[in-house]
Order: structure tokens, then sequence, then C-alpha cells
């Protein structure tokens, strides 16, 4: 008896082109519907301010570098993307002389900015960027530095707009 409903139902869906008209009607209700496709690059989606992008080494509002190369994110990234060497100044601080950072290894998991004591090296929400021949990626320090200061305002609004919530 089952057999015969399922073979009856199956018959008169398939004379009466159920499913076409299923998958029309689904058609129908989208082609009104308001349109949500971002237009990119002309339109973007918002993104948080915890977005991973490209990474950047920051200043202080005198120039000042903010890193002191303690190396931490250096030590801590899984990736062993960052390169750093440092040397002593006259005035007994540390300032690093290499610090770089290999994109091809990055996987951008943020441990580097959350390991940071001053918050130097952060990872910004740009990551409209293209890496067209060898050696393009490798991030050197007056890449990211100059990379921090086009984006300084922005970095430091995002912060801002995080901090509540850490
Ligand atoms: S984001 Fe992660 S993988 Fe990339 S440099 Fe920082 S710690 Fe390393
Ligand atoms: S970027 Fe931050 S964590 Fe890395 S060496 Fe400099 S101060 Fe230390």
């Amino acid at each position: 008896m089952m057999k015969v409903k399922n073979w009856l139902r199956h018959w008169f869906q398939t004379l009466f082109l159920v499913e076409l008209l299923k998958g029309l009607k689904l058609t129908g209700k989208y082609f009104f519907a308001r349109k949500i496709t971002v237009q990119y690059p002309d339109e973007r989606a918002p993104k948080s301010p915890r977005y991973r992008g490209i990474h950047a080494l920051r200043r202080y509002a005198n120039g000042e570098e903010r890193c002191i190369a303690c190396k931490l994110c250096e030590a801590v990234c899984p990736a062993l993307a960052i390169t750093i060497e440092s040397h002593q100044r006259p005035d007994g601080s540390r300032r690093t002389t290499r610090y770089e950072i290999d994109l091809f290894k990055c996987i951008f998991c943020g441990f580097c900015e959350e390991s940071c004591p001053v918050d130097s090296i952060v990872e910004t929400t740009f990551s409209d960027y293209a890496i067209t021949k060898r050696g393009d990626n490798i991030l050197d320090k007056p890449l990211l530095l100059a990379i921090g200061d086009r984006y300084e305002a922005q970095i430091a609004a995002e912060k801002a707009e995080d901090a509540p919530y850490r």
C-alpha cells in the first residue's frame, strides 16, 4: 500500500511539474526582493575593529617608535613569521634594527598583537593589497612603520572601540 502511495505521489509531482513550480516560486520571490550583493570595491561590507588585516608598527605621538624589541611577538608567533634583530642605544633603551614579517608564513592569528606590551605591532583592518613579485611578501620595518603612520588615526579609533569588550 505504501509503495502505491509513493508511486502515485511521484506520478502526480512529475505530471504537474511540482518541483519546477516550487523552484520558480523561489526565483520569483528573490527576483523582486531588495538586492543585497555588495558591489566590491565600490561598496564595502562593514568590518569588525578586530578584523586582522595587514600589519603595522605604531609610534607614540612624539614620533618615537613604540617597539622596545622585547621579541615577545617573535616568540609567540606560531608560524615563525617574525624576524627581529635589535641593538641597545647609548641611553640604554633597546630598539629593533630589523623587524620583518613574512606574509607567506603569517596565518593572521593576531597573537603578535595580543602579546605586545606596548601596543606596537598591530593588525590593521586594511586588506586591499596584493603580492605581485618575489620579495613583496616581506614586510620590513620601514614599511611597517609607514603603514602605522598612515593608519594611526584609524588604528587608535578601532582600539578605543574595542577596549570596552576586553
Ligand atoms: S598574525 Fe600570527 S602568524 Fe602572523 S605574524 Fe602575528 S603571530 Fe605570527
Ligand atoms: S612589537 Fe611589541 S612584542 Fe614585538 S618586539 Fe616590539 S615591543 Fe616586543
